[in-house]
């Protein structure tokens, strides 16, 4: 399939199944090289990140915590700038070695924003792995330990991310085509 039609939206291939797989066990090497005096604790944001999640954590053989929160800030292709955060599961976060599981890291405000909350709570580390980032949209400089892809400011679905709930269970990314 060369397109792919949804809503009034076209969109074309953009980063295959396979290149993903390729780099998500590069990261997953990254991180069982690095040493964590403590488990750490995966906080997948949700729900853009439960694929990428889902490949990465399987590929991980420490014993690691995984909590899931939900952070919504997305209407259609708009970046709203409101957020909320589901905060029960981030309780005894204390000296714990955090790692974000972000599905893409676009004006940086989300990410921003959980890592404030995530401060609050006096972890010993946070460390924030995406699988896409668009470095061109950030709206300040964003440290991004663990990170797939960077992108241009495109709109992108598939492999978790969604055209208004749509898209997220095709296995290779696309691009919406101008
Ligand atoms: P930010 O706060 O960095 O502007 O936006 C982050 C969130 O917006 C992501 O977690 C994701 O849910 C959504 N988002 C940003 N760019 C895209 C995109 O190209 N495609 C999709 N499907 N979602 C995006």
């Amino acid at each position: 399939m060369t397109t792919l039609k949804i809503d009034d939206y076209i969109f074309e291939p953009y980063i295959d199944r396979l290149k993903i797989s390729e780099r998500t066990q590069v990261l997953a090497n990254e991180m069982a090289q690095a040493e964590f005096d403590k488990k750490p604790v995966f906080l997948v944001i949700m729900t853009g990140a439960y694929v990428f999640a889902a490949d990465l954590l399987r590929l991980l053989d420490f014993t690691c915590e995984v909590r899931f929160i939900r952070v919504k800030s997305y209407a259609g292709m708009q970046s709203t700038g409101h957020f909320q955060i589901e905060s029960d599961r981030l309780e005894n976060l204390e000296d714990r070695n955090i790692i974000i599981l972000e599905d893409i890291v676009d004006t940086g405000r989300t990410i921003t924003k959980i890592k404030e909350v995530l401060a609050t709570k006096n972890p010993k580390t946070i460390q924030i792995c995406s699988l896409l980032s668009k470095p061109s949209a950030h709206l300040s400089p964003i440290d991004i330990q663990y990170l797939g892809f960077e992108i241009p400011d495109e709109f992108v679905i598939g492999y978790g991310l969604d055209y208004n709930d749509q898209g997220r269970n095709l296995p290779d990314i696309w691009k919406v085509k101008p």
